[in-house]
């Protein structure tokens, strides 16, 4: 089933059906438009704790991304369970992207709520608040040296991004540190520091009533990009397989995703996830040529070439070329694992794209 169809338990409906859905008690799935982009809909969640003013105060996990119609959206929602923006108090933004983050920044404008963010997106938030031709250099850098030239240079020229406001990238009013409790009403919420989609992304684990607020770390559809951030690294799929295992590592929750349904065993996905880039590791590595052959090895969008994409086991020519930058960059990482692990050689100089052979 597509994921854009798929059926919510909490709503019985597809998942992105606007609403406020009762994803457990006292916590509210709110979906909000994604216009233009394949995800469709982020999930916030809205979670209730009593507040001696109001009765009921509102936390939010996510914010959604600052357009008029996701606003809009918000408050209807949040209407229909006798809440406006003044309730909301506090936002825990699972990582720095822009569906995530910058409504968040926005609504704190209006309420003064407290926004919290993992530390290790300051880097990338950092360059975001900078300049947009610096980030579009850095994601073209990380692109030719996955060899995906021509798209490399359309990214370093594309205009710059009039959708989001560049004065949307506000500094949070918390840092999140390594793992740490926090209060929300009466519940404690675990963050979790899960690096790999981000570097600062956390999960949120209410152990006692058996939650997880994954954020884009475990998805129950689809599986998540890595590491396309502004602050590129060379091996996000490292610390996404850690983070990973942590998750697996934590009691077995029901999932609240930010994008997609329910879902109701965090295990059953991590493991879905684990064996997925299992399988693409195997691929890349085959696709390689051996060094002894003396041939000249792939760059990492060679090696995308040869694998199929998607579900529908697309080929790499028929993607857009944003998910062709995707594509190149995740089988980067893919590689870089593999080169990690001994099994795989990588070549780089004077500015040529990586090459990699099989070890
Ligand atoms: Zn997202």
């Amino acid at each position: 089933m597509s994921t854009a169809k798929a059926i919510s338990p909490d709503s019985d409906r597809p998942w992105g059906d606007p609403g406020a859905w009762p994803a457990a008690p006292g916590v509210h799935r709110i979906p909000l438009p994604l216009p233009n982009d394949g995800l469709l809909a982020v999930n916030v969640y809205a979670i209730e704790t009593p507040d001696a003013d109001r009765g009921t105060a509102l936390t939010l996990v996510d914010g959604g991304w600052a357009i008029a119609e996701a606003q809009e959206v918000l408050e209807k929602a949040l209407s229909s369970i006798g809440a406006g923006f003044g309730d909301i108090r506090r936002f825990l933004v699972t990582h720095v992207h822009r569906d995530h983050y910058t409504q968040a920044v926005a609504l704190r404008r209006l309420n003064g709520a407290e926004v919290v963010l993992g530390r290790r997106e300051e880097p990338s938030l950092a360059l975001v608040r900078g300049s947009e031709q610096e980030v579009r250099t850095r994601m073209g850098g990380a692109l030719a040296d996955a060899g995906a030239v021509e798209i490399a240079e359309l990214w370093k020229r594309a205009p710059d991004d009039a959708s989001t406001p560049n004065d949307l990238w506000e500094l949070p009013d918390t840092w999140l540190e390594g793992d740490q409790p926090l209060t929300v009403g009466a519940r404690t919420l675990d963050a979790v520091h899960t690096p790999g989609h981000t570097q600062g992304h956390y999960v949120f684990a209410d152990r006692a009533d058996g939650l997880l607020f994954a954020g884009d770390h475990v998805l129950p559809t689809i599986t998540p990009s890595i590491g396309f951030e502004p602050d590129t690294r060379l091996q996000p799929l490292a610390d996404f397989l850690a983070s990973l295992a942590k998750v697996r590592a934590m009691p077995d929750l029901s999932l609240l995703p930010a994008h997609g349904p329910v879902h109701g065993s965090s295990h059953g996905r991590v493991e879905a996830l684990l064996a997925h880039h299992d399988t693409r590791l195997e691929l890349s590595l085959r696709a390689l040529e051996p060094q002894a052959d003396g041939g000249a090895g792939m760059s990492a969008y060679d090696v995308a070439g040869e694998l199929p994409w998607t579900r529908r086991e697309r080929t790499l020519a028929s993607l857009d070329p944003f998910n062709t930058a995707l594509a190149s960059l995740e089988t980067r990482a893919h590689l870089e694992v593999l080169v990690a692990r001994g099994q795989a050689v990588v070549r780089r100089g004077d500015g040529a794209p990586g090459r990699y052979w099989r070890a």
